[in-house]
Protein backbone atom coordinates (compact mmCIF):
# COMPACT_ATOMS: atom_id res chain seq x y z
CA UNK A 1 0.00 0.00 0.00
CA UNK A 2 0.98 3.59 -0.98
CA UNK A 3 2.00 5.60 2.37
CA UNK A 4 0.85 9.66 1.28
CA UNK A 5 2.94 10.78 4.53
CA UNK A 6 5.46 12.86 3.31
CA UNK A 7 4.12 14.27 -0.15
CA UNK A 8 2.38 17.67 -0.30
CA UNK A 9 -1.01 18.81 -1.39
CA UNK A 10 0.06 19.27 -4.97
CA UNK A 11 1.37 15.45 -5.17
CA UNK A 12 -2.27 14.31 -3.41
CA UNK A 13 -4.15 15.60 -6.14
CA UNK A 14 -2.04 14.77 -8.70
CA UNK A 15 -1.97 11.33 -7.67
CA UNK A 16 -6.01 11.28 -7.32
CA UNK A 17 -6.54 12.99 -10.41
CA UNK A 18 -8.06 9.57 -12.35
CA UNK A 19 -10.75 10.44 -9.79
CA UNK A 20 -12.01 13.65 -10.89
CA UNK A 21 -11.74 15.11 -7.45
CA UNK A 22 -11.99 18.99 -6.89
CA UNK A 23 -8.41 20.65 -5.80
CA UNK A 24 -9.13 21.54 -3.09
CA UNK A 25 -8.97 18.05 -1.39
CA UNK A 26 -5.68 17.13 -1.40
CA UNK A 27 -4.74 20.15 0.41
CA UNK A 28 -7.85 18.81 3.01
CA UNK A 29 -5.93 15.48 3.50
CA UNK A 30 -2.53 17.24 3.82
CA UNK A 31 -4.17 19.11 6.56
CA UNK A 32 -6.14 15.92 8.24
CA UNK A 33 -2.41 14.06 8.10
CA UNK A 34 -0.23 16.76 8.93
CA UNK A 35 -1.94 19.43 11.22
CA UNK A 36 -4.59 17.32 13.00
CA UNK A 37 -2.35 14.19 12.65
CA UNK A 38 -5.22 12.01 11.92
CA UNK A 39 -3.70 8.49 10.63
CA UNK A 40 -7.00 7.16 9.19
CA UNK A 41 -8.55 8.58 6.08
CA UNK A 42 -11.90 7.45 8.05
CA UNK A 43 -11.96 9.91 10.57
CA UNK A 44 -11.59 12.89 7.76
CA UNK A 45 -14.77 14.08 8.55
CA UNK A 46 -14.81 16.86 5.96
CA UNK A 47 -14.54 14.26 3.08
CA UNK A 48 -17.51 12.39 1.20
CA UNK A 49 -17.60 8.69 3.16
CA UNK A 50 -16.94 6.96 -0.42
CA UNK A 51 -13.94 8.78 -0.75
CA UNK A 52 -12.60 7.91 2.77
CA UNK A 53 -13.43 4.55 1.96
CA UNK A 54 -11.62 4.74 -1.45
CA UNK A 55 -8.58 6.37 -0.24
CA UNK A 56 -8.68 3.58 2.82
CA UNK A 57 -8.44 0.88 0.18
CA UNK A 58 -5.57 2.12 -1.76
CA UNK A 59 -3.24 3.93 0.18
CA UNK A 60 -2.22 4.23 4.00
CA UNK A 61 -0.76 6.97 6.28
CA UNK A 62 2.64 5.65 7.92
CA UNK A 63 4.65 7.53 10.41
CA UNK A 64 6.69 6.66 12.96
CA UNK A 65 6.57 4.68 16.54
CA UNK A 66 8.13 5.73 19.14
CA UNK A 67 10.19 2.94 20.13
CA UNK A 68 12.16 5.10 22.96
CA UNK A 69 12.27 8.39 24.74
CA UNK A 70 14.72 9.96 27.10
CA UNK A 71 14.54 12.64 29.03
CA UNK A 72 17.77 14.73 30.38
CA UNK A 73 17.94 14.95 34.17
CA UNK A 74 17.19 18.71 33.81
CA UNK A 75 14.31 18.24 31.89
CA UNK A 76 15.60 20.56 29.12
CA UNK A 77 16.52 17.35 26.74
CA UNK A 78 14.35 14.45 25.02
CA UNK A 79 15.64 12.06 22.66
CA UNK A 80 13.27 10.33 20.64
CA UNK A 81 13.99 7.23 18.66
CA UNK A 82 11.49 6.61 16.34
CA UNK A 83 10.85 3.38 14.03
CA UNK A 84 10.12 3.19 10.26
CA UNK A 85 7.83 0.03 8.61
CA UNK A 86 10.99 -1.45 7.66
CA UNK A 87 12.65 -1.76 10.74
CA UNK A 88 14.90 0.98 10.23
CA UNK A 89 15.02 3.87 13.56
CA UNK A 90 16.74 7.31 13.65
CA UNK A 91 17.22 9.48 16.65
CA UNK A 92 15.48 12.83 16.98
CA UNK A 93 16.36 15.06 19.53
CA UNK A 94 14.10 18.41 21.61
CA UNK A 95 15.92 20.88 23.08
CA UNK A 96 13.68 23.57 25.44
CA UNK A 97 15.77 26.76 24.75
CA UNK A 98 15.64 30.27 26.20
CA UNK A 99 14.84 31.48 22.37
CA UNK A 100 12.08 28.35 22.12
CA UNK A 101 12.09 24.64 21.33
CA UNK A 102 14.43 23.67 19.15
CA UNK A 103 14.88 20.46 17.05
CA UNK A 104 17.14 18.26 15.58
CA UNK A 105 16.39 15.71 12.78
CA UNK A 106 18.04 12.76 11.50
CA UNK A 107 18.39 12.50 7.19
CA UNK A 108 19.56 9.45 7.26
CA UNK A 109 19.56 6.20 9.09
CA UNK A 110 23.34 6.42 9.80
CA UNK A 111 26.28 8.09 7.76
CA UNK A 112 29.01 7.47 5.56
CA UNK A 113 31.02 10.56 5.94
CA UNK A 114 33.39 8.65 8.14
CA UNK A 115 34.37 11.54 10.41
CA UNK A 116 36.65 10.65 12.98
CA UNK A 117 35.20 12.24 16.29
CA UNK A 118 31.43 11.43 15.57
CA UNK A 119 28.99 8.58 16.77
CA UNK A 120 26.69 8.40 13.33
CA UNK A 121 28.93 6.99 11.00
CA UNK A 122 30.56 3.94 13.75
CA UNK A 123 28.50 1.69 11.65
CA UNK A 124 28.45 3.32 8.33
CA UNK A 125 25.23 4.47 6.68
CA UNK A 126 22.07 1.97 6.37
CA UNK A 127 19.88 4.07 4.03
CA UNK A 128 18.36 7.67 2.88
CA UNK A 129 15.27 8.91 5.03
CA UNK A 130 12.32 9.77 2.62
CA UNK A 131 10.93 13.80 2.76
CA UNK A 132 7.90 12.06 4.37
CA UNK A 133 10.41 10.10 7.26
CA UNK A 134 11.87 13.35 8.10
CA UNK A 135 8.70 15.15 8.27
CA UNK A 136 7.38 12.45 10.94
CA UNK A 137 10.41 13.26 13.33
CA UNK A 138 9.22 17.09 13.62
CA UNK A 139 5.54 16.14 13.65
CA UNK A 140 6.12 13.82 16.51
CA UNK A 141 7.71 16.32 18.40
CA UNK A 142 5.27 18.68 17.56
CA UNK A 143 2.67 16.71 19.15
CA UNK A 144 4.83 15.60 22.17
CA UNK A 145 5.10 19.65 22.92
CA UNK A 146 1.23 19.81 21.97
CA UNK A 147 0.45 17.56 24.84
CA UNK A 148 2.74 19.10 27.04
CA UNK A 149 0.57 22.65 27.09
CA UNK A 150 -1.46 23.78 24.61
CA UNK A 151 0.03 26.81 22.25
CA UNK A 152 3.39 25.21 22.47
CA UNK A 153 5.08 24.20 19.04
CA UNK A 154 8.31 23.50 17.54
CA UNK A 155 10.21 27.00 17.12
CA UNK A 156 13.28 26.25 15.50
CA UNK A 157 15.05 23.37 13.98
CA UNK A 158 18.59 22.40 13.14
CA UNK A 159 19.20 19.75 10.46
CA UNK A 160 21.77 18.14 12.43
CA UNK A 161 21.17 14.76 13.39
CA UNK A 162 22.67 11.31 11.70
CA UNK A 163 23.00 11.78 7.97
CA UNK A 164 24.51 13.54 6.19
CA UNK A 165 21.67 16.31 4.44
CA UNK A 166 23.55 17.08 1.21
CA UNK A 167 24.17 13.59 0.14
CA UNK A 168 20.71 12.88 0.68
CA UNK A 169 19.54 16.21 -1.18
CA UNK A 170 16.12 15.89 -2.86
CA UNK A 171 14.61 14.11 0.05
CA UNK A 172 15.91 17.09 2.29
CA UNK A 173 15.03 19.86 -0.49
CA UNK A 174 10.65 18.22 -0.05
CA UNK A 175 10.97 18.25 3.55
CA UNK A 176 12.01 21.91 4.01
CA UNK A 177 9.78 22.74 1.51
CA UNK A 178 7.11 20.68 3.19
CA UNK A 179 7.15 21.78 6.69
CA UNK A 180 7.17 25.56 5.32
CA UNK A 181 3.87 25.31 4.40
CA UNK A 182 0.78 26.76 6.13
CA UNK A 183 -0.81 22.93 6.09
CA UNK A 184 2.06 21.43 7.13
CA UNK A 185 3.78 23.17 10.04
CA UNK A 186 4.45 27.00 8.68
CA UNK A 187 7.70 26.98 9.43
CA UNK A 188 10.00 30.06 8.59
CA UNK A 189 13.01 29.12 6.73
CA UNK A 190 14.67 31.23 8.34
CA UNK A 191 14.51 29.20 11.83
CA UNK A 192 15.93 26.29 9.89
CA UNK A 193 19.36 25.30 9.89
CA UNK A 194 20.76 22.94 7.30
CA UNK A 195 24.15 21.41 8.96
CA UNK A 196 26.90 19.55 6.37
CA UNK A 197 30.04 18.68 6.02
CA UNK A 198 30.53 20.47 2.93
CA UNK A 199 29.38 18.59 0.05
CA UNK A 200 30.92 21.46 -2.27
CA UNK A 201 28.44 21.48 -5.25
CA UNK A 202 25.36 20.71 -3.34
CA UNK A 203 25.89 23.76 -1.44
CA UNK A 204 25.92 25.79 -5.02
CA UNK A 205 22.64 23.58 -5.43
CA UNK A 206 20.67 24.92 -2.13
CA UNK A 207 21.89 27.89 -3.10
CA UNK A 208 19.83 28.36 -6.45
CA UNK A 209 17.08 27.54 -4.67
CA UNK A 210 16.59 30.49 -3.01
CA UNK A 211 15.21 29.77 0.35
CA UNK A 212 16.86 31.78 3.12
CA UNK A 213 17.98 28.56 5.06
CA UNK A 214 20.61 28.98 7.27
CA UNK A 215 23.84 27.18 5.80
CA UNK A 216 26.10 25.74 9.17
CA UNK A 217 29.76 24.14 7.63
CA UNK A 218 31.27 21.89 9.59
CA UNK A 219 34.92 22.53 9.38
CA UNK A 220 36.57 21.27 12.65
CA UNK A 221 40.18 22.31 11.31
CA UNK A 222 41.92 25.16 9.34
CA UNK A 223 44.13 23.38 7.05
CA UNK A 224 43.50 20.73 4.55
CA UNK A 225 46.07 18.15 6.33
CA UNK A 226 44.47 17.94 9.66
CA UNK A 227 40.61 18.51 7.98
CA UNK A 228 41.43 15.24 5.65
CA UNK A 229 42.12 13.13 8.82
CA UNK A 230 39.43 13.95 10.64
CA UNK A 231 36.91 14.00 7.63
CA UNK A 232 37.83 12.10 4.51
CA UNK A 233 34.96 14.58 2.72
CA UNK A 234 38.09 16.73 2.61
CA UNK A 235 39.95 14.62 0.34
CA UNK A 236 37.07 15.27 -2.27
CA UNK A 237 35.98 18.91 -1.76
CA UNK A 238 39.37 20.52 0.01
CA UNK A 239 39.29 24.12 2.16
CA UNK A 240 39.75 26.42 -0.57
CA UNK A 241 36.61 25.22 -2.76
CA UNK A 242 34.51 25.13 0.52
CA UNK A 243 35.13 28.49 1.97
CA UNK A 244 34.54 30.04 -1.37
CA UNK A 245 31.18 28.08 -1.82
CA UNK A 246 30.37 29.51 2.55
CA UNK A 247 31.36 33.07 1.17
CA UNK A 248 29.04 32.60 -1.91
CA UNK A 249 25.78 31.52 0.11
CA UNK A 250 26.54 34.08 2.74
CA UNK A 251 26.63 36.79 -0.10
CA UNK A 252 23.68 35.37 -2.19
CA UNK A 253 21.38 34.57 1.00
CA UNK A 254 22.67 37.69 2.81
CA UNK A 255 22.24 34.98 6.04
CA UNK A 256 25.45 34.70 8.20
CA UNK A 257 26.91 31.19 7.22
CA UNK A 258 28.12 29.45 10.64
CA UNK A 259 31.45 26.98 10.63
CA UNK A 260 30.90 24.89 13.40
CA UNK A 261 34.19 24.02 14.85
CA UNK A 262 35.14 20.98 17.20
CA UNK A 263 37.39 21.66 19.60
CA UNK A 264 39.76 18.70 19.80
CA UNK A 265 42.52 18.54 23.01
CA UNK A 266 46.21 18.55 21.50
CA UNK A 267 44.60 18.15 17.96
CA UNK A 268 42.93 21.19 16.62
CA UNK A 269 43.23 23.17 19.57
CA UNK A 270 46.31 25.49 19.01
CA UNK A 271 47.47 28.87 18.98
CA UNK A 272 48.56 27.71 15.19
CA UNK A 273 45.24 26.43 14.41
CA UNK A 274 43.45 29.71 16.04
CA UNK A 275 45.35 31.68 13.16
CA UNK A 276 45.25 29.58 10.45
CA UNK A 277 41.15 29.85 11.36
CA UNK A 278 41.25 33.69 11.86
CA UNK A 279 42.76 34.04 8.23
CA UNK A 280 40.24 31.52 7.06
CA UNK A 281 37.64 33.43 8.29
CA UNK A 282 38.70 36.87 7.09
CA UNK A 283 36.55 38.81 4.60
CA UNK A 284 33.42 36.67 5.45
CA UNK A 285 29.88 37.30 6.60
CA UNK A 286 30.20 34.54 8.74
CA UNK A 287 30.31 33.25 12.63
CA UNK A 288 32.45 30.07 14.20
CA UNK A 289 30.69 28.21 16.79
CA UNK A 290 33.33 26.60 19.08
CA UNK A 291 31.52 23.15 20.37
CA UNK A 292 33.55 21.94 23.23
CA UNK A 293 34.29 17.43 21.87
CA UNK A 294 31.33 15.52 23.12
CA UNK A 295 33.04 11.92 24.30
CA UNK A 296 32.08 9.30 21.99
CA UNK A 297 33.37 6.20 23.58
CA UNK A 298 34.85 4.32 20.74
CA UNK A 299 36.65 7.46 19.59
CA UNK A 300 40.42 8.30 21.29
CA UNK A 301 39.75 11.96 21.26
CA UNK A 302 39.24 14.33 24.22
CA UNK A 303 38.13 17.51 25.01
CA UNK A 304 40.14 20.58 25.91
CA UNK A 305 39.99 22.36 29.46
CA UNK A 306 37.49 24.55 30.06
CA UNK A 307 40.30 27.27 30.06
CA UNK A 308 42.08 26.37 26.51
CA UNK A 309 37.86 26.83 25.09
CA UNK A 310 37.94 30.33 27.04
CA UNK A 311 41.78 31.16 25.65
CA UNK A 312 40.32 29.81 21.52
CA UNK A 313 37.07 31.96 22.11
CA UNK A 314 38.97 35.02 23.06
CA UNK A 315 41.60 34.70 20.36
CA UNK A 316 39.15 34.80 17.55
CA UNK A 317 37.14 37.47 19.24
CA UNK A 318 40.10 39.48 19.41
CA UNK A 319 40.84 38.94 16.04
CA UNK A 320 37.30 40.36 14.79
CA UNK A 321 35.73 36.72 14.27
CA UNK A 322 32.53 36.59 15.48
CA UNK A 323 32.49 33.58 17.62
CA UNK A 324 29.78 31.56 20.01
CA UNK A 325 30.78 28.67 22.21
CA UNK A 326 27.93 26.03 21.82
CA UNK A 327 25.76 25.18 24.90
CA UNK A 328 25.93 21.40 25.85
CA UNK A 329 22.49 20.08 26.09
CA UNK A 330 21.80 16.62 26.64
CA UNK A 331 24.81 14.85 27.17
CA UNK A 332 23.50 12.56 30.01
CA UNK A 333 21.46 10.89 28.06
CA UNK A 334 23.93 10.59 24.57
CA UNK A 335 21.53 13.57 22.71
CA UNK A 336 24.69 15.90 22.45
CA UNK A 337 26.46 16.38 18.90
CA UNK A 338 28.24 13.89 17.43
CA UNK A 339 26.29 11.17 20.18
CA UNK A 340 23.29 9.89 17.87
CA UNK A 341 23.40 6.57 16.11
CA UNK A 342 21.33 3.48 15.33
CA UNK A 343 20.73 2.06 18.66
CA UNK A 344 18.83 -0.88 17.49
CA UNK A 345 22.01 -2.07 15.45
CA UNK A 346 23.84 -2.84 18.46
N1 LIG B 1 26.55 15.67 8.45
C1 LIG B 1 26.21 17.00 8.89
C2 LIG B 1 25.18 17.06 9.98
C3 LIG B 1 25.35 16.15 11.17
S1 LIG B 1 26.61 16.56 12.33
C4 LIG B 1 27.46 17.72 9.30
O1 LIG B 1 28.53 17.13 9.33
O2 LIG B 1 27.40 18.92 9.55
C5 LIG B 1 26.05 17.89 13.27
C6 LIG B 1 27.18 18.58 14.03
O3 LIG B 1 27.68 17.79 15.14
C7 LIG B 1 28.38 18.81 13.12
O4 LIG B 1 28.95 20.06 13.27
C8 LIG B 1 29.29 17.72 13.60
O5 LIG B 1 30.54 17.94 13.18
C9 LIG B 1 29.08 17.79 15.10
N2 LIG B 1 29.68 16.69 15.84
C10 LIG B 1 29.93 15.44 15.39
N3 LIG B 1 30.55 14.72 16.33
C11 LIG B 1 30.71 15.50 17.41
C12 LIG B 1 31.26 15.32 18.71
N4 LIG B 1 31.79 14.15 19.08
N5 LIG B 1 31.24 16.35 19.57
C13 LIG B 1 30.69 17.52 19.21
N6 LIG B 1 30.15 17.76 18.01
C14 LIG B 1 30.16 16.76 17.10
Amino acid sequence: MKNVFGWSAGEISNELAEWKLPPYRGKQIAEWMYRKGVLSFKDMTNLPKDLRERLAGHYGIFRAACLDRQDSSDGKTSKFLLGFADGTAVETVLMRQPYGNSICVSTQAGCNMGCAFCASTLHGMERNLTAGEILAQAIHIQEVLREEAPGQKVDTMVIMGSGEPLMNYDNVLSFLRLCHEDYVMGMGYRNITLSTSGIVPNIYRLMEEDLPVTLSISLHAPNDALRSRLMPVNRKYPLAGLIEAGKAYGDRTKRRVTYEYILIDQVNDGEEQARELVSLMRGQLASVNLIPINPVVERNLYRPSGQRVDWFEKYLAEHHVAVTVRREMGADIQAACGQLRNQHME
